[in-house]
Order: C-alpha cells, then sequence, then structure tokens
C-alpha cells in the first residue's frame, strides 16, 4: 500500500460549548477512547450534554513518552475531535498549549467543571489504574455523581474475566482462550475447534533461513496531513529532548485510516502471519505482522470487526487456518487476558519484583548506542517508528533486562514510553510478567530465558555481530548468553523448584568451578557497563 494523505486539513476547534442554562453530563473521552460509538455517548444529548477532551503535557512525562507515542496519541485526539463535531456533539476540548493549562488530565479537568458546571461526569471505564483514581479524585473534590460504564470495546469484561479467575491457582492464557471461542462463537464448529485443535502454535515458528524474507509487502502508511504536522512541530518543540524520532511517522491515526490498514494487512500479510511470526529480520521490523496494535488501543478498530475479517479470509480460502487461528488468539485471547490480568492484580501489581531485580536500565535503551547487533536493530527500529514486534519485544529487549536483573518498575517505564501501542493495561502485564516474570508466575509458568544461540536461529543478526552466541565467557562472548547462565546461577534454588525449569537448571551442574567464576565475571563487566556499550 503507498502513502496516502489524511483529511481534510481543517483543524479541530479548541473549545466549542454551547451557551445554555442547564448542563446535564459532561463526557469524558480520554486520548485511548476515540470510539463513536462508546457506552459513553449511550443516551447522549446534544441539547444538554457536552464532550470533554484534553491533551495533558503530564501524560506524556509521568514516563519519559517518545515523540512517535506521543504524536500518535495527540493526532488520533485531533482528528477525533473533528469526527465528533462531523458528529453534531459539542465539543470542550483543550490542546497542550492552551494558555492556563492545568498540566495534567486531574487538573485541566478541574478548571472545565468550574467552567462549564455539568451535575455529572461520565465515562466509558478508563484503561487505566491511574488515570481511573486521578478522575475519581476530581469528582469526589467536586461532590459530582461520575457515572463509569461498561468499556464494550472488549469481548470480555472485568468482572467476566475475574469469575473465570477465581479459584484457579494459575492464570494460564490458553484456557481462557478456548472458553473465548467457545463462547463468541470464533473458529467454531458443532462446539468443536474449526480443524480439530485449538491451537496451531506448532506451525507458527519458522525463520526465513539464510534467502532472507524477499520481497514483503511495504506496511501500510499514511502521509501526516495538516493537522498531524501541526502536532508533530508541537512535540519537536515541547518535547524536544524526548527520545525517538518522527522522519517516518505513518500510523493510521483516524478510524478510516485504520480500516485502510486492517483490509491491508488481512489481504497481504495474514496468509504469512502465522508461519512468520516469530522470525526476525535486520532492518525491517514490520514483516507479516498486523500493525494495528496501536490502531486497537486508541480504539480506532473494534477487536470483533479485526477477528471477523481474519475469520472471513480463512472461509474464503485466502488464508490458511493455522496463520488466522495464530493471530485470532493474539486478539481474541491474549489481548483480553492482560487486561483481565491487569485489573484484577492493580495495584499491587506494578510492585511486584519476584527475582528482586535491583540492576539500573542501561542509558543506551534510549538512544540504541550498543554493538549488540540485534539490539541495536530492535532499538533503532524502536526509536524509528515506536514500534517492535512481539518477538524483538520479548526475546530481545525483555530478556536482556531480564538476564541483566533490571529493576522490573524501569523496564515498565520503558516499555511504556517508547512505543506508539503502549497503554498501561497491555503493557505493564506484558513487560512485568510475561517478560520480566516479575509477577512470579500470574502470567507464565516460567521465566522466558534463552542464549544467544536462540537470536540466532531466528534470524541472522549474529553474523553481524561483534559477539559469539556460542560463548558464554571470555571477550567475544555473547552478553546473551553469559547472562543466561548467570540467571540459572543467580536464581538456581527458586528455579530448581519449578518442573518446566528443571532441564535448564541441571545443566548448571555440568559446570566447573572455573568455568562459573568466568561467567559471573564476565556478567559483572557486564554489570558494570563495560561490554555492551557502543564504543565510537
Ligand atoms: P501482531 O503481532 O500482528 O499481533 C496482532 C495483534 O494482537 C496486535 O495488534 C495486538 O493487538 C494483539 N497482541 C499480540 N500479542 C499480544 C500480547 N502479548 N498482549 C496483548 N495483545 C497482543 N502490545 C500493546 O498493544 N501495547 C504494548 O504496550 C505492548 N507491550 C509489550 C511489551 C512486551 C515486553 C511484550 C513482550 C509485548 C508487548 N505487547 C504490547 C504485545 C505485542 O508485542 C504487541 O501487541 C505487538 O507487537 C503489536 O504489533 P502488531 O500490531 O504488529 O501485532
Ligand atoms: Fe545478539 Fe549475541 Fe547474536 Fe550479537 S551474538 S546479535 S548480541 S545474540
Amino acid at each position: 500500500m503507498t502513502a496516502r494523505s489524511n483529511s481534510s486539513g481543517r483543524k479541530p476547534a479548541d473549545t466549542v460549548a454551547p451557551q445554555i442554562s442547564v448542563r446535564r453530563s459532561l463526557i469524558v473521552v480520554l486520548g485511548d477512547q476515540l470510539d463513536l460509538d462508546a457506552s459513553a455517548f449511550d443516551d447522549f444529548d446534544a441539547t444538554v450534554d457536552i464532550v470533554w477532551m484534553a491533551e495533558a503535557a503530564e501524560e506524556s512525562t509521568h514516563v519519559w513518552s517518545s515523540k512517535p507515542r506521543t504524536v500518535m496519541f495527540l493526532a488520533a485526539m485531533r482528528h477525533h475531535a473533528l469526527a465528533l463535531q462531523a458528529a453534531g456533539r459539542p465539543l470542550h476540548y483543550t490542546r497542550l498549549d492552551a494558555p492556563g493549562h492545568g498540566g495534567s488530565l486531574g487538573a485541566q479537568l478541574q478548571a472545565d467543571i468550574l467552567r462549564l458546571k455539568p451535575s455529572r461526569l461520565v465515562m466509558t471505564a478508563p484503561g487505566d489504574w491511574r488515570v481511573l483514581q486521578a478522575i475519581k479524585a476530581v469528582a469526589e473534590a467536586h461532590a459530582l455523581p461520575l457515572e463509569i460504564r461498561e468499556d464494550r470495546h472488549f469481548y470480555t469484561s472485568i468482572s467476566d474475566f475475574a469469575a473465570h479467575a477465581n479459584g484457579r491457582k494459575s492464570l494460564r492464557m490458553e484456557y481462557f482462550y478456548r472458553e473465548q471461542r467457545r463462547r463468541h462463537d470464533v473458529l467454531m464448529q458443532d462446539d468443536e475447534p474449526v480443524g480439530g485443535q485449538w491451537n496451531f502454535d506448532a506451525d507458527n515458528r519458522e525463520s526465513f533461513g539464510a534467502a532472507g524474507p524477499g520481497v514483503v509487502p511495504p506496511r501500510a502508511s499514511f502521509e501526516p496531513d495538516a493537522v498531524t504536522r501541526e502536532v508533530m512541530a508541537l512535540v519537536n518543540t515541547r518535547f524536544a529532548a524526548h527520545p525517538g524520532r518522527l522522519d517516518s511517522f505513518a500510523w493510521p491515526v483516524t478510524r478510516e485510516q485504520a480500516l485502510q490498514s486492517l483490509q491491508a494487512f488481512i489481504r497481504e500479510r495474514l496468509p504469512l502471519f502465522g508461519r512468520f511470526q516469530d522470525a526476525m529480520w535486520p532492518g525491517d521490523p514490520w514483516l507479516y505482522h498486523a500493525h494495528l496494535s496501536a490502531a486497537l488501543n486508541l480504539k480506532l478498530l473494534n477487536p470483533r470487526e479485526v477477528v471477523s475479517a481474519a475469520e472471513a479470509a480463512h472461509r474464503d480460502g485466502h488464508a490458511p487456518l493455522a496463520s488466522v487461528e495464530g493471530f485470532i488468539r493474539q486478539i481474541l485471547g491474549w489481548r483480553e487476558y492482560v487486561r483481565g490480568v491487569y485489573w484484577t492484580q492493580m495495584p499491587e501489581y506494578l510492585e511486584r519484583n519476584a527475582l528482586d531485580a535491583q540492576e539500573e536500565l542501561p542509558g543506551w535503551y534510549w538512544t540504541g548506542a550498543t554493538d549488540m547487533a540485534c539490539l541495536r536493530d530492535a532499538l533503532a527500529q524502536t526509536l524509528e517508528h515506536g514500534y517492535a514486534n512481539h518477538i524483538q519485544r520479548l526475546m530481545v529487549t525483555g530478556l536482556y533486562t531480564l538476564m541483566l536483573g533490571v529493576q522490573p518498575k524501569q523496564v515498565h517505564a520503558w516499555y511504556l514510553a517508547v512505543y506508539v501501542d503502549a497503554v498501561e493495561w497491555v503493557e505493564l502485564p506484558n513487560v512485568l510478567g510475561m517478560s520480566q516474570y516479575a509477577d512470579g508466575g500470574v502470567m507464565g509458568s516460567k521465566p522466558y530465558i534463552a542464549t544467544g544461540k536462540y537470536i540466532q536461529r531466528m534470524g541472522p543478526h549474529c553474523k553481524g555481530c561483534r559477539y559469539d552466541p556460542a560463548q558464554r565467557s571470555g571477550d567475544s562472548a555473547c552478553p546473551f548468553t553469559t547472562l543466561y547462565w548467570d540467571f540459572l546461577m543467580r536464581h538456581e534454588a527458586t528455579l530448581a523448584r519449578n518442573p518446566r525449569m528443571a532441564l535448564q537448571v541441571k545443566n548448571v551442574v555440568r559446570l566447573t568451578d572455573v568455568q562459573k567464576v568466568a561467567v559471573h565475571e564476565r556478567a559483572a563487566a557486564i554489570r558494570r557497563g563495560e561490554v555492551g556499550a557502543a564504543h565510537e
């Protein structure tokens, strides 16, 4: 798909508040609630209700939000403001650079309540715990009723998930996913999974081999229009020191563009999605992935339309079942499951640090200045596009911090800052639970750890790297491989109790004392920053 320009060049007005004597509801719409059909609008009456939206600097500074992420949110919000106005819904919208801006969502809402004098606040349930607390506090301070409605964007309500989780020792995704398939009749035939299997994961683990991926369809890209360009200029000035670049910003920021991205994915990438789901290739983060997470998380797309489009592609013979099932599992399974984990575990979840990891995040995570080829590639893509595919997030950037022993909160702050799709409800369980094992096994039955040889199998990065994935100690040892053995030794006692780790832990016994000391010394050098940072 080629670059196309978006929308009309119209600008969203800052404030369009009709003068009325009795204002009933202030409908609070957050930056990740860009859906005209959201539950908050169920009884909307344009003669007495008004929509409230505000850009807030705090949303870009409470973690050091990257430029692509901030532009993604602000550009999509401003386009949504235009859509609201076109739909005839009165809107009070505050821009980031509005004179006298309160700085945070809460402060701006307080000021606007005094100005607009609503008799109640209405909103669809926020995605983030922090934001929910902030809005509740404002409502309480003004003694205003706050009506929070179910977010029906998702297939599963939080109470349904809590009922599923109730009484279970562990929350494995697979059981939840099967329930979801049955309950929502997705890829089912006569109460049995289509194709006779729930899961085609075993078919979905290929790498590209030496020949590489060949010609991959270019990603769906959208040339920034006047509204987006204005946001980009603002972000480049206001958040000049923040990480990331904007020269190749081309994300969908309207519902129409999000739908075009979905169609392009189903047509051009879905057939090979499953096969190459775990593959990596230098300089190409896009490959056969969907690139739909930001559009989904901002609610420009509904997961039901995404899942039905994939199901239809299978029915029509356009895409094989393994690909379609693998893709649907991500949306109907993982995406819903991590939201359930987040809302049933917060706020304590944020404090978890089961492995007592206390190291600092290496500074080069914010710049990409490392001499490790796989990490350099994943970080460069992240900073350029605000995107890395799942396997880069889990088995490159996440794997490294896990084995290095970085404080989970620092890892969380980095992931929340750098990706255009980063919203806490989905980011936190993926980072803290799935990737860092900081929740001690709520999400995963074991830590995902691997040597550099795993990365070598999934792509060609190691060929162009100064390190050797087969070496665990010495000057050319791959830091992943060193840290893998160091991790096993540091956590030997805990891991030995986990039946799924027993085999890996047993290998430590085979190391001689001399070998153990060599690993230990090399790992200490990595932690002191003597290995890994790029030297010009
Ligand atoms: P695809 O690989 O094409 O997958 C299709 C869709 O499935 C995605 O768009 C997404 O909506 C959904 N999906 C896939 N995997 C997951 C998952 N594990 N959890 C939830 N939804 C999933 N996803 C985010 O949306 N926001 C994040 O901040 C985020 N942080 C992550 C951090 C770590 C450490 C890890 C391991 C994963 C993270 N993910 C996050 C999940 C996943 O990596 C991204 O959703 C995916 O890479 C987005 O790219 P895509 O749209 O091309 O996805
Ligand atoms: Fe990454 Fe190690 Fe391979 Fe280098 S050798 S690319 S650091 S896995």
